[in-house]
């Protein structure tokens, strides 16, 4: 075949691809056309995920109706003042998007800018371009996608379910919202509205999005080296979420999935709260145009530091000095034993977390001891148990027992803990269902109205796993019971991670094939957290119920609960033995 140029509208598609990954990608692309027009209010509304319908209305600048033809022609764009690239000040700047988006669905748009008498009206429809005219509109500018990747199947296939789609696509504008808190933004999802907020400063725009509950502990933060900026609000390590859903990252004010501020965040976090649990954070980075790339990849959402590790060691500095103040705990760090080199950090849990337990007894403990090694009289000679008998907790964290032949033996309290709680509430479900314990009083609970719908649309399913919850007007659930076996968990706590267990786009499909997941994040709420300081009376009772249970010996997730070094370890690691 000899080499030709492609026409027009198959480079479109083929753009269309990159830039338009999925239904969220699209209403990214028009919010943010929407901000560069400087809107003051922006409405989004989504149908059927995305794919059946988004119309984004803003009350910006508009769009001449002699240029609307050239909106929606690929590489036209009004924003790009530096062609080098270098400053860009707009969230647009390849003039891809209305192109793309008109390629492969129906694109119409109606743009009435200031001082022009009636609104125009374009539309694009799998490439071919109507005739421009004229109707009746406010100024600003609506844009309207049906039927999206009707023009292009291959994709289509590609798309996950209409809930994962939907939730993708609110993620988008919340993501949006936040970096634009000064601009006031309404979402609705197939006719519910979902949050409608005014222009406001950044910790409203948070408490508005986060749910205030959680956003009244954050810890405001601010840092600044050099040219560089971060400020924003952080969770203190008491206060993690299931996902990591409420982390966003904001770079000159355009939000990104940024690999490397993700990872600093999960490191600056690392040695404070347990593993698969995800800190809340709204951050907002400044940085000089000309230490950042955006023009990565297509949808901008990535980007390219010049000075990678200046920024990465800002944040987690910043982070870790945050935590560190009485704002981001409790009380001041506890220890510090420097073991293998590694800083071991260990806070001392909330008053209110600490009256909940795993025994409801608390005794006293003997301060006078390094908190990380206290050592009270064992309570029953060695030898007696199988897992022995406890002498004494490691960095809060850890329990040493030793056993009939001598050997010591270390167990990792979260872990074994989440695992009894798990295996209970397992032998309950398999005996006929779980047992849950109504609430003194019930409890409401804020949320933003999508996360209230996924679970009432799940609550039948919930009750099987003794969490009983009920809608309570807009935008707020009660919860009346939760499983007998949590104790005195905190119920909003449970419902808020099992609604963005429910939101989780990786966790599609229904509840039903995901129970087991469910199960082991209930079991979660439970278990004493690593960093809590255990009387004897608690630890000898979790090794007596880890006996009593011989699954136990291993983590939901696979890990070790237990570890034993016996005499022939030691000598081998003393070099006694070949
Ligand atoms: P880009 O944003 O990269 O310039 P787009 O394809 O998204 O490319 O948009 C093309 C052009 O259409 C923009 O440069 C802008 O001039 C105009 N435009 C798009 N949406 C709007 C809007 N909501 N308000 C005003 N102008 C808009
Ligand atoms: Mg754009």
């Amino acid at each position: 075949m000899p080499i030709r140029l492609l026409a027009p509208a198959t480079i479109n598609r083929i753009a269309a691809g990159e830039v338009i990954e999925r239904p969220a990608a699209a209403v990214k692309e028009l919010v943010e056309n929407a901000l560069d027009a400087g809107a003051r209010r922006i409405a989004v509304r989504i149908d059927g995920g995305g794919i059946a319908r988004i119309e984004v209305t803003d009350d910006g600048g508009g769009i001449p109706e002699t240029e609307l033809a050239l909106a929606i022609t690929r590489h036209a764009t009004s924003k790009l003042t530096d062609e080098a690239l270098v400053r860009i000040a707009t969230l647009g700047f390849r003039g891809e998007a209305l192109p793309s988006i008109g390629a492969a669905a129906r694109l119409t748009l109606v743009s009435r800018p200031r001082g022009q008498d009636a609104a125009a009206r374009i539309a694009v429809a799998g490439g071919a371009v109507s005739e421009i005219t004229p109707v009746a509109a406010p100024f600003g500018t609506s844009a309207i996608v049906e039927d999206l990747f009707y023009a292009t199947p291959a994709r289509r296939k590609f798309l996950r379910s209409v809930a994962s789609e939907t939730s993708a696509c609110a993620d988008a504008v919340r993501h949006l919202a936040l970096a634009a808190a000064d601009v006031a933004f309404a979402l609705s999802i197939d006719g519910t509205t979902s949050f409608d907020v005014p222009a406001q400063d950044r910790r409203a725009r948070v408490a508005a999005l986060y749910g205030r509950g959680d956003a009244e502990a954050l810890v405001a933060l601010e840092a600044v080296r050099e040219d560089i900026t971060i400020s924003g609000f952080i969770s203190p390590a008491s206060v993690t979420r299931a996902t990591a859903r409420h982390q966003h990252m904001m770079v000159n004010a355009r939000p990104v999935r940024d690999p490397l501020l993700r990872m600093a965040l999960r490191v600056a976090y690392r040695d404070l709260i347990p593993a698969g649990r995800h800190p809340l954070a709204a951050l907002w980075l400044e940085i000089p145009p000309e230490q950042l790339d955006v023009n990565v990849h297509p949808a901008k959402s990535e980007l390219r530091f010049a000075a990678p590790d200046a920024v990465r060691s800002l944040l987690i500095g910043a982070v870790q000095r945050h935590l560190a103040t009485p704002a981001g705990v409790a009380a001041a760090p506890a220890l510090r034993l420097g073991g293998g080199g590694r800083a071991s950090w260990s806070y001392p849990v909330p008053a209110s977390a600490a009256a909940r337990g795993f025994a409801e007894a608390e005794t006293a403990l003997a301060f006078d001891l390094p908190p990380s090694l206290r050592r009270p009289a064992p309570a029953a000679p060695i030898g007696a148990f199988p897992l022995g008998t406890p002498l004494a907790q490691l960095f809060d964290t850890y329990i040493l027992s030793q056993i009939a032949d001598g050997s010591l033996v270390l167990i990792d309290q979260h872990a074994a803990h989440e695992r009894l709680t798990e295996l209970r509430l397992r032998a309950e479900r398999d005996a006929g269902g779980i047992a849950s314990q109504g609430l003194l009083s019930p409890v409401p609970l804020d949320m933003a109205d999508d996360d209230v719908a996924r679970l009432m649309a799940s609550a039948a399913t919930l009750a099987q796993l003794g969490v009983m919850v009920e809608g309570f007007g807009a935008g707020a659930v009660l919860i009346r019971a939760i499983p007998a076996a949590l104790g005195n968990a905190d119920p909003r706590a449970l419902v808020r991670d099992i609604a963005d267990a429910l939101a989780d786009t990786g966790m599609a499909g229904p509840l039903e094939g995901r129970l087991d997941a469910m199960l082991i994040r209930i079991a979660c709420h439970r278990s004493i957290r690593a960093g809590r300081r255990l009387a004897f009376e608690e630890m000898a009772a979790l090794l007596r119920a880890m006996e009593a249970t011989p699954l136990s010996q291993t983590c939901p997730h696979g890990r070790p609960t237990v570890l034993k070094l016996t005499r022939g370890d030691l000598e081998r690691m003393f070099g006694r033995a070949g």
